[in-house]
């Protein structure tokens, strides 16, 4: 067995890490070796698989004891006990406890930690094993995320073979009990150890601790008893989801092995970007331009919302870039209640290409125009002339 590197080392941390450091290195650690950023490279997988393996002893308290107590023995049954020697060294703290001939290692595990070993089980071949989980993404509209859709998934995943029922065996025949470990899918031996001589137990090797083995193989799905199926899944994406969201559509991944239940099917959720609106948290912007006109004497303008089109009445003398909002009329709140908000931000668009007439008018129009009109330029031009008087009387220079 090849040796396991040290949990707290695979996360980068102490050993007497708080939980909050823990969650903290787990997240950076398995951000750094997804599979998703290194698509095709085993060595990323391999410590991706080594950096969950390390958070799931050590995110859960009682694992962890056992783990800070006994290593990697104290977490996982099959380390060490199984393979003849390797590792087991490490229980030689356990001084006091000799004992003779005849000790099942099981049994010391079941009453070292009481039986209740969650993880003894998966050293078990048939014991039910949950699918894996099947990831995928889809795109959709800006609209349909605002609203909610409907969509339908096509994913390859396993099925129970059809031909043989899962059994793996050709039609006609039926798996047989194994005859080297009589279907107990194990076999005993004797292992000299520094308590002495104990008997221990292994995983079949004829049957690879299934108990059964099967003479002509089911030829759909070679003596797997599971094969991969095209299958259209259907999906309610909830109004509101927001691009790059995760669904979990739990009990859709592949099918799990000796009546375990379902893996999930995670679907990544991509929003294309809308010509017209764009969405900040639960509020959509808008941008819409308007004239010298309508900024100066108001207007009731056309305002596109997610619920269709509305009047929104500009006011006489509004300014460029002001953003008004219409409450209420955003994106619905994922999984919750309300809604967020529009904001429109009116911009100003200056005309150009004016030809003589447009211009002559213009500038008729701009001699009617007193201070009155104008206060913001009115305070800076009275700011621009204290300051041109102080530079004449030298000041400051
Ligand atoms: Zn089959
Ligand atoms: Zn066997």
């Amino acid at each position: 067995m090849a040796e396991k590197r040290d949990y707290y080392e695979v996360l980068g941390i102490q050993k007497g890490a708080s939980e909050e450091e823990i969650k903290k290195a787990y997240r950076q650690m398995a951000k750094k070796y997804h599979p998703d950023l290194h698509p095709d490279d085993p060595d990323a997988a391999e410590k991706f698989k080594e950096v969950n393996e390390a958070n799931d002893v050590l995110s859960d308290p009682q694992k962890r004891q056992r783990y800070d107590q006994f290593g990697h023995a104290g977490v996982d049954p099959s380390y060490g006990a199984g393979g003849a020697g390797g590792g087991f060294g490490g229980f030689g703290g356990f001084g006091g406890f000799s004992s003779g001939d005849g000790i099942d290692l099981g049994d010391i595990f079941d009453s070292f930690f009481g039986g209740g070993m969650g993880s003894r089980t998966s050293a078990n071949p048939n014991a039910p094993r949950r699918g894996s989980d099947i990831s995928t993404s889809y795109t959709i509209s800006f609209m349909e995320a605002c609203k909610g859709v409907s969509i339908t998934i096509d994913v390859n995943r396993s099925e129970t073979c059809d031909t043989c029922n899962g059994n793996g065996a050709k039609p006609g025949t039926t798996p047989k009990t194994c005859p080297d470990c009589n279907g107990t899918g194990k076999i005993r031996f004797n292992q000299r150890t520094v308590f002495g001589n104990m008997q221990s137990t292994r995983t079949c090797g004829k049957c690879g601790g299934k108990g059964k083995t099967i003479d002509t193989p089911c030829q759909t799905c070679r003596g797997t008893g599971r094969v991969q199926k095209k299958q259209s899944i259907t999906v309610n994406i909830p109004a509101g989801i927001d691009d790059g969201q995760i669904l979990r559509v739990a009990g859709q991944g592949n099918m799990g092995q000796n009546g375990g239940q379902r893996g999930d099917l995670n679907v990544k959720i991509f929003v294309k970007k809308d010509p017209l609106f764009e969405r900040n948290g639960f509020d959509v912007w808008t941008e819409i331009p308007i004239t010298y006109s309508q900024a100066v004497l108001g207007d009731e303008i056309t305002v596109p919302t997610i619920d269709g089109n509305v009047t929104y009445t500009v006011p006489a003398g509004t300014q460029p870039d002001t953003v008004f909002r219409l409450r209420g009329k955003g994106i619905q709140k994922l999984q919750r209640e309300g809604r967020g908000d529009q904001l429109v931000k009116v911009t100003l668009e200056v005309p150009k290409n004016l030809n003589k007439k447009q211009k002559d008018a213009l500038i008729a129009f701009s001699e009617q125009l007193t201070e009155k009109n104008y206060e913001k330029q009115t305070g800076f031009m009275n700011r621009l002339k204290k300051f041109t008087d102080d530079l004449k009387k030298g000041f400051g220079m």
